[in-house]
């Protein structure tokens, strides 16, 4: 029975008016795919087809035109898996290809606001498939509802209008990954934003990955050295690991990410600094950083800026994680930053607000947890089975007046392997990198520590908190006895053999022989405020004198006891020299 309500319009595109003939076709073709529908057909001219037909029946379109099918052999194409050899793939899918008419599912924008669209239509559309707007603009469905879904738009929605068509692309969001990313600067869709050529790439990896499971993970056993004594003797970081990095804003959170990367230089380690709602001044400063001092090559800049779209910002991370596990993948170590999960937390917390998903404790919405977990669970060292690469993350937290109980800081905390806690007191008393001695945790990357470091670095942490308890109780005498004084500048002094100026990491030899010699004592006749330089000249002075040793302690990572003796001689008599040549 024929719905005399149900009057459809048809419309026939194409370059070309069609004959009697044609025409006559179409209309069966309508009568019998539409039996309950009166349809009128009109045609259209559209030069663009190239020739053909195509037919747009409601939301049913069904494309027989040349441009319509050389646009599906392109999608084909596309949708290869170009990590194998591409020419006989390619070769098969050309010659086996069938031009489909299936209707192609044509959706309907609603309504656009702010970076969210709502559409009608699209009712085969999965979670985290790739929209095509008509003005080419892309988007990533987040959400489906039982009659519509939203979109969260990846570019400028001023092009958007209620009533546009939307065209399901059947991947799902995704990052183009390769080799040829090092060395580059991209947007969060892997597009290059540093004036660069298009970027050749390997494959097409999705943002959002299962996490490595047990079976293909091994325990957390090399060392991933930041060149921070501070961080290397007391809070070892291991490849693998994730270590947060939590500290209020300007305490130098991003100058301890920024100096671990330096550190990897030569050591053939990828890094990955994903840059999340900052200003793209400071991003570009970053980056001509890295280039002046030679480590761009092996470092991948994935911005995401303030000024991009809540979307984009809320991607980056996840797809920087994935352009980590191409190279992890391939049995390498990665070394990722975050900078900063907070900003990534406020960006998804107002996607979340305009999807009217009910807010939360701190308005951000229930599922925040997840959004860092299963993040940060990518991070991984690999079973030798599976390559033994690694992904070491090092996310970035701001906190509000030191306060790490706030909502996203304790998640954050409790997902990774620890903390460095910065503190803005220390940062301007001058103990920079601020790191908190009693607060700062790693928990997994003492196993990883070499035995050089291990063995140099020994009794630093009881030293050093028996000196900052005898700190609290002797703040208000004035008469101290003298084994409480000494104590109190050994512990001094220790404290300021922790600072170190940006951009100059220390090897493991350096720190191997500054922590020989400060816990041994040998540098406690040194007045507190020379100490750092005479820390510099003495490592100058031992790779004159003994460079055998130094390269040694580099190239094994062991410290025999010879060695530590040898050390606490040689140190000793360069500290007498130094003395005699002051008086
Ligand atoms: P923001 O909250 O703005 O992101 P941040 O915590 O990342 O700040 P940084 O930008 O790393 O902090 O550092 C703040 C300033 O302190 C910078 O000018 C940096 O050069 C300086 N700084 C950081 N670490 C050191 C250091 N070890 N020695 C000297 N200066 C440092
Ligand atoms: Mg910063």
């Amino acid at each position: 029975m024929k719905n005399p309500e149900a009057t459809t319009a048809a419309l026939l595109y194409s370059p070309e008016a069609p004959s009697d003939e044609q025409r006559k076709r179409f209309e069966d073709f309508l009568t019998r795919t539409y039996p309950d529908r009166t349809i009128t057909l009109t045609w259209k001219k559209d030069a663009s087809l190239k020739g053909g037909f195509r037919l747009e029946v409601g939301s049913d379109v069904y494309d027989w035109s040349l441009q319509g099918r050389m646009e599906q052999l392109r999608r084909k194409i596309e949708a290869l898996d170009v990590r194998q050899d591409v020419l006989p793939l390619m070769r098969q899918t050309v010659t086996s290809w069938e031009p489909s008419t299936r209707p192609e599912e044509i959706g309907t924008v609603l309504t656009v606001a702010d970076d969210i669209a709502t559409i009608s239509g699209l009712q085969d559309a999965v979670y985290g498939e790739v929209l095509e707007f008509g003005n080419g603009i892309r988007g990533m469905v987040q959400e489906l509802r039982p009659d519509e879904l939203c979109c969260v738009l990846f570019g400028d929605n001023s092009g958007i209008e209620a009533g546009d068509p939307v065209r399901r692309t059947g991947k799902l969001a995704g990052m183009p990954v390769g080799d040829a990313f090092l060395g580059r600067v991209v947007d969060a869709l892997g597009q290059p934003i540093d004036g660069g050529d298009a970027i050749q790439a390997d494959a097409y990896y999705p943002i959002e990955r299962p996490a490595p499971g047990i079976i293909d993970r091994q325990p957390v056993n090399k060392p991933m050295e930041t060149g921070l004594l501070a961080i290397d003797a007391l809070f070892p970081i291991g490849r693998g690991q994730r270590e947060l990095i939590i500290g209020d804003r300007q305490t130098g959170k991003t100058a301890v990410a920024l100096d671990t990367i330096l550190n990897q230089k030569g050591k053939n380690v990828v890094c990955i600094y994903v840059a999340i709602g900052q200003k793209a001044s400071s991003v570009a400063l970053l980056t001509e950083n890295l280039r002046r001092r030679g480590a761009l090559d092996y470092c991948i800049v994935v911005n995401a800026s303030a000024s991009d779209s809540a979307s984009l910002q809320y991607i980056a991370p996840y797809a920087g994680c994935s352009l980590g596990e191409y190279f992890m993948h391939q049995g390498r170590d990665v070394l990722i930053v975050y900078d900063d999960l907070s900003k990534h937390a406020i960006a998804y917390r107002a996607l979340s607000l305009l999807l009217e998903r009910s807010p939360g404790r701190e308005a951000y919405p229930g599922d925040v947890f997840y959004l860092h977990s299963r993040l940060l669970e990518r991070s991984a060292h690999l079973s030798d089975e599976k390559g033994g690469g690694s992904m070491t993350a090092l996310p970035i937290i701001e906190t509000q007046a030191g306060d790490v109980s706030a909502y996203i800081p304790t998640n954050v905390i409790s997902i990774t392997d620890g903390q460095l806690f910065l503190e803005s007191n220390l940062f301007f008393s001058g103990q920079r990198p601020a790191v908190n001695v009693g607060l700062s945790v790693s928990r997994v990357g003492g196993d990883a520590q070499t035995k050089a470091m291990k063995k140099a670095a020994g009794a630093m942490r009881l030293d050093l908190a028996q000196y900052r308890e005898m700190e609290v109780f002797t703040q208000f005498s004035s008469d101290l006895d003298e084994t409480t004084k000494r104590q109190l500048t050994y512990g001094q002094g220790l404290m300021r053999l922790l600072r170190q100026k940006q951009y100059n990491p220390l090897s493991q030899h350096e720190q191997v022989i500054t922590l020989v010699a400060a816990l041994n004592h040998v540098l406690e006749t040194i007045p507190v405020d020379q100490i750092k330089d005479v820390q510099h000249e003495m490592l100058a002075w031992f790779e004159q004198q003994d460079m055998a040793l130094c390269q040694r302690i580099d190239s094994t990572g062991l410290l025999t006891d010879d060695d530590r003796q040898n050390i606490i001689d040689q140190a000793r008599t360069f500290v007498n020299e130094y003395q005699k040549k002051g008086q």
